[in-house]
């Protein structure tokens, strides 16, 4: 199957920090069907081979494991095109499109690596100058919209060019290994299922903490927050692939169905749970991993009497019969205490517990999506000898330990990383890991009370390089629970 993939902004920081070694990869493992083309389009005047020089420069700032050697890109350069084109200006399609006709590919993606501002024009115009046809897919990154009425209307200008079924939403979370292991576990498996629902499981902790600050993205940042750039997108697709009902088979619709029904029972906000269950927050001057970092209002491109939030926890429930009562606690933030994104289900205490065990100890399933891929259950067990904590004379007493399956170790070279396995899945026309339209206006309408809400007020400060403002702890400490981290 030949394929031509068009990369709008193929020379951006997207196109060669994430997708050309994401291509690379593909091609490297040889996955990438054979007879494609990779077209690069910017405003730059730049040969095929400028184009090539400029990726594999590029490539030298990618990290090692990710790199080609000279004679591996020689080979990937071949696929490597570039065409000059002005997203703005009408005429300068044609351009694209006489490289597109000089062959009639099987497939043709075009990715809008570029500017959200760019998404309509750019729709608009690939329509106008015949460039989308029954072969077209287009893909489209975040942001989508700064709202619901910004999301709605690219999603009306996509969908007056595109059929749904031609267009991928991408959200790269949900192309991370662990994410395909949740729902392999799910639905893959017998054990996990019976008891996934309010009976067994106390309270579901979804964080996606980030070490660094807004590095060189302050303006953008400064206009989008965490809750766009974090919660209304990736967060909430989480919380989906934990919350959701079984599908009726792995097509891309029925799973769609299920998010969106997850969407569809997040309990609506009032008053009292806004002021209660939301916390935000914008990290101050502090010390990272030993060196002492500026704070938010200090980075380049930032107010310095901004308002935009660099951290949001958020306390939420699913209304429905499997989780009705159950909380589900959402955080994310930059220039936290480490890297970390994980998903933390944690079931409720034996009935009658007969083993002295340590205060609050539970099981908990952590799926870990970053640093590393992995799933961990922690149990509750009996060491040999019956010493440590809560220890008994006659060694009854039960201490923590946990079975720890660790993607990278065990599938190692093998794995497919998150654009890799996304861009593949496009080529192949496979929709199952893209967001359709009406779940991204669900989350839009259910995040947007909070943004309403954030008009007045200013967050909370946080020293960079701990787990955001105090009222994050107090928030879930409410419930009579903790964050992981703080269970010692
Ligand atoms: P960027 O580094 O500023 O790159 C923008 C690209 O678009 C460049 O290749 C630029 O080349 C091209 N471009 C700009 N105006 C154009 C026009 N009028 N016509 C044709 N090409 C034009 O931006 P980025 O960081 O790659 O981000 C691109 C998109 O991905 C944004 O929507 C961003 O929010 C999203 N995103 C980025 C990341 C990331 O890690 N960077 C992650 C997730 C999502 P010329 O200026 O030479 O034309």
């Amino acid at each position: 199957m030949s394929f031509d993939l068009v990369l709008f902004g193929g020379t951006g920081d997207l196109a060669w920090r994430k997708l050309m070694p994401a291509l690379f990869q593909a091609f490297r493992h040889g996955s990438l069907p054979a007879g494609g083309r990779i077209i690069g389009v910017a405003r730059d005047d730049l040969t095929d081979q400028a184009y090539r020089e400029l990726i594999q420069a590029r490539f030298e700032e990618v990290e090692g494991a990710k790199r080609p050697n000279a004679a591996e890109f020689e080979k990937f350069a071949s696929l490597l095109h570039f065409v000059r084109l002005d997203l703005s200006k009408p005429e300068d399609y044609a351009r694209l499109k006489e490289r597109l006709d000089s062959r009639s590919a099987d497939t043709v993606v075009m990715y809008l690596a570029t500017s959200p501002a760019l998404f309509t024009t750019a729709c608009e115009q690939i329509g106008k100058s015949g460039l989308a046809t029954p072969r077209t897919r287009i893909v489209l990154e975040k942001p989508l919209g700064h709202d619901l009425a910004s999301n709605r209307q690219i999603n009306e200008t996509v969908r007056s060019v595109f059929e749904e079924q031609q267009i991928f939403r991408i959200d790269h979370y949900l192309g991370k290994p662990a994410v395909q292991n949740l729902f392999a576990l799910r639905f893959g498996n017998a054990l996990f299922e019976p008891i996934w629902k309010r009976e067994y499981i106390a309270n579901i902790q979804i964080t996606i903490a980030e070490d660094l600050g807004v590095e060189k993205r302050g303006a953008f940042y400064e206009n989008t927050g965490a809750l766009r750039d974090m919660v209304q997108n990736h967060a909430l697709q989480l919380l989906c692939a934990v919350g959701m009902e079984p599908p009726i088979d792995s097509s891309a619709d029925a799973i769609r169905d299920e998010k969106l029904k997850v969407l569809r029972s997040l309990k609506p906000w009032t008053q009292e749970s806004l002021e209660r269950h939301t916390v935000r927050g914008q990290y101050i001057a502090g010390t990272a991993y030993g060196e002492r970092v500026q704070g938010y209002r200090e980075e380049p491109g930032v107010d310095p009497d901004s308002r935009t939030e660099t951290f949001v926890a958020l306390r939420t429930e699913i209304q429905n019969w499997r989780w009705s009562g159950v909380p589900f606690y959402i955080r994310t933030g930059k220039r936290l205490a480490s890297r970390d994104a994980r998903i933390e289900v944690n079931f409720r205490p034996t009935p009658h517990p007969i083993f002295p065990a340590p205060e609050g100890a539970s099981n908990q399933l952590a799926i870990s999506l970053q640093p590393k891929d992995g799933l961990e259950l922690h149990l509750l067990a009996q060491g040999q000898d019956g010493r440590g904590k809560g220890a008994r004379a006659d060694g009854t007493a039960l201490s923590p330990v946990q079975l720890d399956l660790d993607f990278d170790k065990r599938f190692g070279a093998e794995r497919v990383g998150a654009y890799e396995r996304l861009l593949l899945d496009v080529i192949a026309g496979r929709l199952n890991l893209f967001v359709r339209s009406d779940e991204q206006e669900a989350a839009w309408r259910w995040v947007e009370p909070i943004l309403d809400f954030w008009q007045t007020g200013k967050p909370r400060s946080y020293a960079a390089g701990t787990w955001g403002p105090s009222a994050s702890s107090a928030m879930i400490a409410r419930d009579g629970y903790n964050w992981s981290e703080e269970n010692g």
